[in-house]
């Protein structure tokens, strides 16, 4: 059983957002056609938000854009919103974090439907052993899911024409992580 995972595709990280991406709008637009695609072979489709409250200093008014950053995905802002192209009918569940701290794993979230279920407990009750990652940005909160998969024991592809990076120099070293832990770089 395969689930595509959508992670942080949200206003703030495409195109005019408080930490927009380059490839953020192009790469919303290619999920959503995923997402809608009646072939896609999909068991589940589900996607993580950033979601912020008051994360301490992952937010500063001077970032070093490694471990702290602009404000941004602030609960109740557009920003935090998903980007529009993005199929919100097809979601299965929708996991949130980062509420009160720097999360940049999905797997760090809970389910929006319950505020407990984590998303390795999500995926194991539907039977879900593969994945299909896509996301912004792949050289941080992709590159972290990706590694936290593997760790719970998921076999995991990363969609890298689905993903919009940060910066190419990050993107590269993250593309060589996730493969060294043992996901497919496709
Ligand atoms: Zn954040």
């Amino acid at each position: 059983m395969r689930a595509l995972v959508i992670v942080d595709v949200q206003n703030d990280f495409c195109p005019g957002g408080a930490l927009g991406t380059e490839r953020g709008n192009i790469v919303a637009e290619q999920i959503a056609r995923l997402q809608r695609d009646p072939d896609n072979g999909y068991d589940a489709i589900v996607a993580t938000q950033d979601w912020h409250i008051d994360p301490g200093t992952h937010f500063s008014d001077n970032p070093d854009y490694i471990d702290s950053w602009p404000v941004h995905c602030v609960v109740g802002t557009g920003g935090a919103d998903f980007h529009p192209a993005i199929d919100e009918e097809t979601l299965h569940q929708i996991f949130r974090k980062g509420e009160y701290t720097a999360a940049y794993s999905g797997f760090e979230g809970h389910a929006a439907t319950d505020d407990i279920t984590t998303m390795a407990e999500w995926l194991r009750d539907k039977g879900i052993t593969d994945l299909d990652i896509t996301g912004i940005a792949t050289d941080y909160c992709v590159k972290a899911t990706v590694l936290d998969a593997l760790k719970e024991g998921f076999t995991v592809r990363v969609l890298t024409d689905l993903c919009s990076p940060v910066h190419p120099d990050t993107e590269a070293q993250a593309l060589t992580d996730m493969k060294n832990a043992g996901a497919e770089i496709v």
